[in-house]
């Protein structure tokens, strides 16, 4: 054991009072997983091994490792294959800490010496990874490969370089076959964030484009599963309401029939659902009992343009011209399906029949 080395050299830190690494931490380093059961629980989706490094403080060759071995382009790389937890007892005190912003998220604290993780969390990854993988006492640095649930496949109990390190980790991912590296995983999991936020704002043929995405993949993960029950509750969505149009053309509703196909056709684009109401459609355009329908199709003709364009910018994400867009539709045409669609997606509800009209005649 090696921790009487590691206390001295700390405390000799403190007493002459170095700068706990001054330079902060990594940058794209290895991104070390902050728990040690979502690490688990990742490496099981991806079927990909877990390996734990346990790295003491202030001797030379377990210092060697963060700052010389970790931060190796070619390291980080074959990273990528795994999940990689760091295990360290060091405090924010001992490593420094530095308060990070990540994209879409709240700012955290990151080691200084480790990166990705706070002192916190590789504290209590290193307490859960030393009563699972130790009697009590391990040799430092030490980097243990495990595989998803849980079982050591092998151990490395000396200091590692690069080459070493890389070797080690493709030993690991042959062992245990095939797996799905780090960068497909995240971009999974961002297909299906960008297809849940979709079905919340109703675009069910947008969102449908991104669970084909993922339902095309032969993985067993949760993502592909969600897909899957998303594209078949979408069919069955898109099947309920030509059944409510249907039962409209029967009660010769032209112009309620009219609208709500209309609908279906811009919010179910590219389902099922878009096909079987265009063939109602024009059937609709053929109907001359239709007349007050061809008016409001008329209208609509001139909207379709805008709410097409509109769905495309949030598809893209510029939400704001997205807002102004839906909000031009349903100011310039309000009474059209475009504009039942575009109060949707901005989440206001539909106007009264009958807007009440102040004295000068514009609408209150
Ligand atoms: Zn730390």
């Amino acid at each position: 054991m090696r921790r009487t080395v590691l206390i001295l050299a700390v405390l000799a830190a403190q007493l002459y009072g170095e700068p706990a690494f001054a330079g902060g931490p990594p940058k794209n380093g290895i991104r070390w997983a902050r728990d040690f059961d979502e690490a688990f629980a990742e490496a099981k989706e991806r079927h990909v091994p877990v390996m734990i490094a346990f790295v003491q403080d202030g001797e030379a060759q377990n210092d060697e490792e963060p700052a010389v071995v970790y931060p190796d382009a070619k390291v980080v790389k074959a990273s990528r294959a795994l999940v990689c937890l760091i295990a360290s007892r060091g405090t924010a005190k001992d490593h420094g800490e530095v308060s990070v912003t990540e994209p879409g998220s709240k700012s955290r604290n990151v080691c200084s010496k480790f990166g990705a993780v706070s002192c916190n969390e590789h504290q209590k990854i290193e307490t859960l990874a030393f009563r699972q993988y130790t009697n009590g006492s391990i040799n430092t640095p030490c980097h243990i490969f495990a595989s998803p649930d849980g079982k050591e496949m092998f151990r490395a109990e000396d200091y590692v370089d690069s080459a070493a390190l890389m070797r080690l980790m493709k030993q690991a991912t042959d062992k245990l076959g095939p797996g799905i590296g780090a960068e497909e995983y995240e971009q999974l999991q961002q297909t299906l964030k960008d297809g849940e936020s979709l079905f919340a704002t109703k675009a069910y043929g947008a969102a449908a484009a991104k669970y084909l995405v993922l339902s095309a993949k032969a993985l067993k993960i949760p993502a592909v599963d969600r897909a899957r029950d998303r594209l078949s509750e979408i069919d069955k969505l898109g099947a309920a309401e030509i059944t409510a149009a249907d039962q409209k053309t029967q009660a010769k509703d032209w112009v309620g029939a009219y609208s709500q196909l209309a609908r279906i056709a811009v919010v179910f684009k590219g389902v099922r659902a878009e096909k079987e109401a265009r063939a109602r459609l024009a059937d609709v355009e053929k109907n001359p009992d239709a007349g007050e329908a061809h008016k409001l199709a008329a209208l609509e003709e001139k909207a379709r343009p805008m709410i097409a364009q509109a769905e495309t910018l949030m598809q893209k994400g510029q939400t704001d011209k997205a807002e102004a867009l839906y909000r031009k539709v349903i100011q310039s045409f309000p009474a059209t399906p475009s504009a039942s669609i575009a109060r949707d997606r901005l989440g206001i509800g539909e106007p009264p029949a009958t807007p009440p009209k102040a004295k000068d005649g514009n609408p209150k």
